[in-house]
């Protein structure tokens, strides 16, 4: 492998209160001939106003994505093929929505050019052909969604992304209007795996410059919302959406850590969603990140919000393995908060507390 990663970027974003209403002008370019734009849409905004906003024009199509699960490769593989079918070949997918949608979108503008299923493309730098033109436009702030080279995706047999160079999306439309409305619990959840993302990449092994700098940035504008803030406003969405950019870009660079890899097993085995799940792990860290779960805790107070709690209890012995399987099977990101011998570090035992604690 070589040394330094030399890394696929986004091609173009926008940023800005509004900015959505310029999707029109940035798509136009890219409209094929008799093939439609897609737009996939987070199913929140079903009769929302948001919808009538969407620049529709001839045979494109809005699709409601139906986030109550993440992504799963057949749901990917079922919409390419239903495009497919219909269409013949579509100009582009427009992801709108969180990072449920976002993931959706990326891997099924992959899925409308690469042949077989999504799962076989789960893994690193295994997709063969750029997707088809597409564009991401989150709804909330948080995951980095809209800027990593991967989409996370649970298959038959793992819970992995389609990690390429051809996964970032051509064009990300950043407006901070559209996460508004998000509900108190959710913003903070989404909110704090941005967090999350930057206490593990800054405490982590692979840390360099560039990670650096982007994860400060991110931490301290989290720090600004979470932290310093009282109430929210629309400052609040605009600072937070620059902290997932920041964040994912921060990322890009490094690994995330402990509250990903244990989170990672609560999600495999009882569905847990990814931003609630790293905060009922985070909650529990003080070995690992002890200063980060301080300030941690003092936002959940602060923000008002209620942690799950019990949710491996009345777990077997087998289940407890599946999980300590998964996690310990994400060994980037083991290697990156606990150095090469991480394995001396995590036992299966040491793991298996962790997780009753949860
Ligand atoms: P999400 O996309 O799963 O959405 C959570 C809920 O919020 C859904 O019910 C959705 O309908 C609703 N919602 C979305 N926008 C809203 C809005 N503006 N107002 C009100 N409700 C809204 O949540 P998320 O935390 O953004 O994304 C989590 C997903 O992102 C997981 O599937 C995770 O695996 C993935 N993820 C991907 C990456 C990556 O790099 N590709 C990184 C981190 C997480
Ligand atoms: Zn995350």
């Amino acid at each position: 492998m070589s040394k330094f990663r030399n890394f696929k970027m986004v091609g173009y974003v926008i940023y800005g209160r509004g900015s959505f209403d310029q999707l029109d002008e940035i798509i136009t370019p890219h409209r094929k001939r008799d093939a439609p734009m897609i737009f996939l849409v987070d199913h929140f905004f079903e009769g929302k106003p948001l919808v009538d906003k969407i620049p529709l024009k001839g045979r494109d199509r809005v699709l409601f994505a139906d986030v109550t699960y993440e992504p799963k490769t057949k749901v990917v593989d079922a919409m390419a093929q239903q495009l497919k079918d219909e269409y013949g070949t579509v100009s582009g997918i427009i992801g709108i929505g969180g990072g449920s949608t976002l993931d959706l979108a990326k891997a099924v503008s992959l899925m409308m050019t690469n042949p077989g299923s999504s799962a076989d493309y789960q893994g690193w730098d295994l997709v063969r052909y750029p997707g088809v033109y597409k564009v991401g436009v989150p709804t909330l702030s948080g995951t980095g969604a809209e800027v990593s080279r991967t989409t996370v995706l649970t298959g038959p047999t793992r819970k992995l992304g389609m990690n390429s160079d051809y996964t970032p999306f051509d064009q990300i439309v950043l407006d901070p209007q559209l996460t508004a409305n998000a509900p108190v619990n959710q913003r903070f959840y989404t909110g704090m795996d941005c967090y999350i993302h930057c206490i593990e990449s800054l405490q982590g092994t692979y840390l360099n410059e560039f990670s650096k700098s982007y994860g400060e940035k991110a931490l301290e504008l989290c720090r600004k919302v979470f932290v310093e803030k009282e109430g929210w406003d629309e400052v609040c969405d605009n600072q937070l959406m620059m902290a997932s950019y920041a964040g994912g870009m921060s990322i890009a660079y490094s690994q995330v850590g402990v509250a990903h890899a244990v989170s990672y097993g609560l999600s495999y085995l009882l569905g847990t969603k990814h931003g609630i799940g790293n905060c009922i792990v985070m909650n529990h860290l003080e070995d690992y990140y002890p200063e980060a779960v301080v300030e941690f805790k003092y936002m959940v107070a602060k923000n008002g919000i209620t942690l799950p709690e019990g949710i491996c209890s009345g777990l077997s012995d087998d289940d407890f393995n599946k999980m300590i399987d998964v996690s310990l099977g994400m060994k980037p990101l083991w290697e990156n908060a606990l150095g090469k011998n991480w394995e001396q570090v995590m036992t299966r035992q040491k793991l298996r507390s962790l997780y009753e604690k949860l």
